[in-house]
């Protein structure tokens, strides 16, 4: 069985990587165009995973799940070369990846195709070395991963509160066994680096678990609060790379975002996973800079976003920090006005929260220990109904579980 994924399958000039960038009202064709220009003959015969984000149950053109007709045209453009084409995910804590793919109408296209549609998350995990991490030594991933020939991860391009962007690097983060990835997020710092660790962590990952070829989907894309509590930001584009670092680069770049001030590809690059330098990648077609549009970071501090709220997040990942927000954006106002008095609502998330004020609402597992002082709402991640029922309750919700 491969432990590294990182050997090209698909041509490319060693030092000067080709990116192609595609823009259009049609997804499916902006797909296709892109694919046309690389030699996916090297597929034929082949078993072929893409990895497009499915981590939320949500409608298409949310800008948090891959667009279906990307996924559409992948799968086309990889049976016209021969290949044998599967479509699978592991998405986080607390949700059923079949639902996911419902949602986004993926089901449906990879049924039409008759190709087949995994839960990667169902078989036990392979445990990978990571023979270069500062932060990690080894990787739990689901098995397919390793058993197919050639991966294709198909992120949306979205901003992310952890890691700046999340694209087809960090996509790669939902190919890990699920109960696993919230471990990333738990590292202590690693001695010697400033960047937080869950960034070098990526990092590490990007050098045993690089995909074979990245397919960015800029249809709609999301800006400010990443990767699930943004704004949506149409961009009608499609980014195609066998080098995922310069794939990164540009979609960063089409973010007006430097791809050098984001942690995890700029250490992933200094280590010589792939290129980040604009001027050592060749990209297509030669205007594509026109087609720029800056996105809205990721605030600093979340809780200049929400007036009235507190809140207090240390070492949180994704799941319950996604959850959280999500609530916020949708009943952020019911809740403040419940809780009606002249202090913040406090709410604390993640594993590092040292103090909390009394009353504080201690949203998962990970605020266990603060739950005499304040208002405990069990699970890894809690779901929204159960945080809302503990706050209008104002007791601890009895149920605990994975969700
Ligand atoms: S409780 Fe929340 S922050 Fe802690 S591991 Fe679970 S999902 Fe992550």
């Amino acid at each position: 069985m491969k432990s590294r994924l990182t050997e090209s399958s698909f041509l490319q000039v060693a030092d000067r990587p080709e990116v192609i960038v595609s823009r259009g009202d049609d997804p499916y064709n902006n797909t296709r165009v892109a694919l046309s220009r690389i030699d996916l003959s090297p597929a034929r015969g082949k078993r072929v995973l893409l990895k497009p984000n499915a981590g939320r149950i949500t409608a298409p053109d949310s800008g948090i799940n891959t667009d279906s007709q990307v996924v559409a045209a992948a799968i086309d453009s990889f049976c016209d070369a021969g290949a044998n084409v599967a479509v699978g995910e592991s998405p986080i804590q607390g949700v059923a990846v079949m639902d996911a793919f419902d949602a986004t109408g993926i089901t449906k296209v990879v049924q039409d195709r008759e190709c087949r549609l995994l839960d990667i998350n169902a078989n036990p995990f392979v445990e990978v070395a990571v023979p270069d991490g500062l932060a990690i030594r080894s990787l739990k991933v689901c098995p397919e991963v390793l058993e197919y020939d050639i991966i294709v991860s198909i992120p949306v391009m979205k901003t992310h509160m952890h890691t700046g962007v999340t694209l087809s690097v960090k996509n790669m983060k939902g190919c890990l066994w699920r109960r696993s990835k919230v471990e990333l997020h738990m590292l202590a710092p690693v001695k010697g680096i400033d960047e937080k660790s869950i960034n070098v962590a990526i990092a590490d990952m990007s050098g045993v678990l690089c995909p074979h070829l990245s397919i960015i989907d800029g249809t709609v894309g999301m800006e400010g609060l990443g990767p699930s509590a943004g704004q949506p930001k149409n961009m009608g584009l499609v980014v195609v790379s066998a080098d995922p670092f310069a794939a990164d680069a540009v979609a960063c770049s089409l973010m007006d975002i430097s791809a050098k001030e984001i942690p995890h590809l700029r250490m992933g690059a200094e280590r010589g996973y792939g290129k980040i330098d604009l001027k050592s990648i060749s990209v297509t077609p030669n205007n594509w800079r026109d087609w720029s549009s800056p996105f809205l970071l990721p605030p600093e501090n979340l809780s200049l976003e929400f007036p009235g709220v507190e809140i207090l997040d240390s070492n949180s990942c994704s799941a319950c920090q996604s959850t959280l927000l999500l609530l916020l954006k949708n009943h952020g106002d019911d809740l403040l006005n419940d809780h009606g008095s002249g202090v913040p609502l406090s709410i604390a998330i993640g594993k590092g929260v040292p103090e909390i004020p009394d009353g504080c609402y201690c949203i998962g597992n990970c605020t266990a220990k603060h739950q005499k002082k304040g208002v405990f709402v069990p699970g890894c991640p809690p779901v929204g109904s159960q945080i809302l029922s503990a706050v209008y309750g104002k007791g601890t919700s009895k149920n605990s579980n994975d969700n």
